[in-house]
């Protein structure tokens, strides 16, 4: 049997990775005690999706458990703790996807919904639509019977003095050095299902109904059981016109086939000439070099066009990781293999 199929994870493999934005996050700028308190709230998130795919629970249900978690703490910018706009409003956008049948939702400009992610899930679930946007996904949200909070609750002291710095000095959103906070998570199951999901207030001092890229599927969020599920979070326009998350997904869905020919050149023949193992589509996963060499020349690509952030992807052969080209990000992986952390800046694992 040839090395790359070796590895290949046995039917109870799971891995899932998170993040809470990426952007100038370094040691200097953060106290410890932040420093801690961030951790922690990564490490809670986590875990929760952690104890539901290693219980066997679907990777759809691990993700969104995650994210609502992220989305009530006011660290992060989702929910609870989202950005504001120019008018000083919140307007909040999310998007989930399935990659075992590619069915996404997706809702952007909203705000009343307490978690934007299960407004994304209904919109995948409960309706003929993709995205929903505004006073209507508004509308769906109280159909379907979410929790709904009045304005002041996405408000804290902290984005009221970030949003109160751009107006005073007339810049735009784009012009401000801020971590971005957007939240997001991927998985696969035991079945080999991979989702992803993302939800984020977008950018501080937004104006003109502007959407991002983390409701858009494709750009922020993508999920396929043949090549990975991926989140992203940064300067959304850059996403949006790199198609980001679908672009990763595309190069490993097509990269696979090529690598299978490839190793199939290496294994030895007999005396006729044939091959002495023909290697099955089944058997063979991606090396973790090849798919994190696939997310990196994408977010390079990302960085060349001047746009910063990251993504974290899993792939259907267990891997769980993370690209970025910013000093840091929020972000944190588990995996059936033993693998558990959390991290914070660029230079720890
Ligand atoms: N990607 C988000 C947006 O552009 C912002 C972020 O990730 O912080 O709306």
């Amino acid at each position: 049997m040839p090395a790359a199929a070796q590895a290949f994870p046995d039917g109870e493999a799971w891995s899932i990775a998170i993040h809470g934005g990426a952007g100038t996050i370094e040691r200097e700028n953060i106290t410890p005690e932040k420093d801690a308190e961030i951790r922690a709230a990564l490490s809670k998130a986590l875990d929760a999706g952690f104890r539901i795919l290693r219980d066997g629970g679907s990777s759809m249900d691990a993700i969104t458990a995650t994210i609502m978690i992220l989305e009530d703490d006011p660290n992060f910018n989702a929910g609870k703790g989202a950005v504001f706009t120019w008018d000083k409003t919140n307007e909040l956008d999310s998007s989930i996807m399935d990659g075992s049948d590619l069915s996404a939702g997706a809702a952007a400009g909203i705000n009343g919904t307490k978690n934007p992610i299960l407004l994304a899930r209904a919109v995948k679930d409960n309706s003929p639509h993709v995205m929903l946007s505004g006073a209507g996904a508004n509308q769906f949200s109280r159909e379907q019977g979410l929790e709904q909070v009045t304005a002041d609750y996405y408000a804290t002291p902290r984005r009221l003095e970030q949003i109160d710095a751009v107006l005073a000095k007339e810049i735009s959103a784009a012009d401000v050095d801020y971590k971005f906070g957007t939240v997001g998570a991927v998985a696969m199951d035991k079945n080999g299902n991979m989702a992803a999901g993302t939800s984020t207030g977008g950018m501080t001092g937004k104006r003109w109904g502007r959407i991002g890229d983390s409701p858009i599927i494709g750009a922020g969020t993508y999920a396929d059981d043949r090549s990975c599920a991926i989140s992203a979070t940064g300067a959304g326009e850059y996403f949006i016109r790199l198609g980001v998350a679908h672009e990763i997904c595309a190069r490993i869905r097509m990269r696979w086939p090529i690598a299978i020919e490839e190793a199939q050149l290496t294994v030895p023949k007999d005396a006729d000439g044939n091959y002495t193992y023909i290697i099955h589509a089944s058997e063979f996963m991606l090396p973790d070099a090849e798919i994190q060499q696939i997310a990196d020349d994408v977010i390079a690509e990302l960085g060349e066009l001047g746009g910063d952030g990251g993504i974290i992807y899993a792939t259907p052969w267990g891997q769980a990781g993370y690209s970025y080209n910013t000093p840091g990000m929020y972000r944190g992986r588990a995996t059936s293999e033993g693998e558990k952390s959390v991290g914070i800046y660029g230079d720890e694992d």
